[in-house]
């Protein structure tokens, strides 16, 4: 088992290497004068009150604190931990002139834990699986941020035209991508789990916060925006506890937090959806945003030659298959970025390129299989494609 986690973070290490020795292309190569530094001074920039605990859960994997002297770049100490948990590699870097405790992390995880907790349609004690035990029997009271999220799980469902469907529980279960059970289901059950799919059979009554699916065996689903709002959570605690930066990774749901310091923006590299998991197609400059990505990559099974992923079209029953490898967004908030990302990628590249195009608060990206990136207006100038396999198009005309 332990070697099995240090294999695991030493893919996600290689994962971010590769970015920062890209960076190097861009004159942000915070990597190379580095050094790993053990005799750092822990001293927090904020304070913890004794009784506030977090006591992170034993079972929760995660790593120590690796200090990185980064005086040379950003005349800062970059301080970072990784964990394992909502099923997805995590790595948060914090910027400061002293080194994060260890106690602003147990913070994080901890936050993350009750998140999952909440969320998770597959934890049997979670807000939602109540939800959907409780499907077609009575509306059931909810926390105030399980609240919130599924309104914004409504909103894109919404934007999509179902196409993006919070419901789609039944049909995400029987596929199984992901899991040791992922198979072809027959169409009789594709048909059946379809037939339980419908946001507008969510019932939200505002005065007692309750939320109810009107027939037996919905099922709510929340992991395609999940991810986005909980890194939008912890963005809130970093701001809170002081830290102005910061780089939140989500298994690839990346959130940048402030400006890097002695510098003007953050470099992020764009997953190559052809590749492994540490290659990319290019750079993007960004400044206190999230980018978000959705793609063909993510979880999958390969049968008879054919690719069966994780992004779901409600419409169809199966995997979403249309031109697109992947798809990333950009925008403020990760939590929209992460259910546009979904909601894109089913609508396709031109109703996702023209939806994308009508917001002024979001830019996207699109890879198509035959290798071409597309991109709205405002990535231009942040956009460096460095892998030469791919046709940087800019925006569809
Ligand atoms: P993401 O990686 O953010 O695109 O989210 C993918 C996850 O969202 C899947 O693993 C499912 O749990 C869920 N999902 C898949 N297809 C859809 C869809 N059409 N609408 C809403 N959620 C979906
Ligand atoms: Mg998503």
């Amino acid at each position: 088992m332990k070697r099995k986690i240090a294999i695991l973070f030493v893919s996600v290490l290689l994962l971010f290497t590769a970015c920062q020795s890209q960076e190097s292309e861009t004159g942000d190569n915070s990597t190379d004068e580095a050094n790993t530094s053990t005799d750092v001074v822990t001293e927090a920039t904020m304070a913890y009150t004794d009784d506030e605990n977090f006591d992170v859960p034993a079972d929760v994997v995660r790593s120590e604190s690796t200090v990185i002297d980064d005086s040379n770049k950003t005349g800062r100490l970059i301080t970072s931990q990784e964990s394992y948990q909502i099923g997805t590699y995590i790595k948060i870097s914090i910027y400061d002139d002293y080194q994060a405790p260890d106690k602003f992390f147990d913070e994080i995880f901890y936050t993350i834990d009750n998140y999952e907790k909440m969320i998770s349609k597959n934890i049997v004690t979670s807000e939602v699986d109540k939800i959907n035990e409780m499907a077609g029997v009575e509306p059931v009271a909810v926390s105030d941020d399980l609240w919130e999220l599924i309104q914004y799980g409504l909103e894109y469902s919404e934007i999509s035209g179902g196409k993006f469907d919070i419901t789609i529980g039944p049909l995400v279960d029987l596929w199984g991508i992901g899991t040791d059970e992922a198979h072809i289901p027959t169409s009789d059950e594709i048909q059946e789990a379809m037939s339980l799919i419908d946001y507008h059979n969510v019932v939200l009554d505002e005065t007692n916060q309750t939320v109810y699916l009107t027939h037996e065996d919905m099922k709510l689903d929340l992991g395609a925006i999940a991810k986005g709002y909980i890194a939008d959570a912890i963005k809130a605690v970093i701001l809170n506890r002081g830290f102005d930066a910061a780089i939140i990774n989500l298994g690839g749901n990346v959130l940048t937090v402030g400006t890097k310091p002695n510098s003007d923006s953050w470099a992020v590299g764009v997953r190559d959806p052809n590749g492994g998991q540490s290659d990319i197609v290019g750079i993007l400059n960004l400044k206190d945003n999230s980018i978000v990505s959705s793609g063909v990559y993510e979880r999958f099974f390969i049968e008879d030659n054919v690719r069966y992923h994780h992004i779901l079209n409600p419409y169809t029953g199966y995997p979403e298959q249309n031109d697109l490898a992947a798809i990333s967004i950009i925008s403020e908030k990760s939590v929209d970025g992460d259910g546009l990302s979904t909601s894109l990628f089913v609508m396709g590249l031109e109703d996702g390129f023209a939806y994308a195009q009508s917001r002024d608060d979001i830019e996207v990206m699109f890879i198509t299989y035959d290798n071409k990136i597309y991109y709205t207006d405002g990535l231009e100038d942040k956009f460096i494609l460095t892998n030469t396999l791919y046709d940087n198009v800019g925006a569809l005309e």
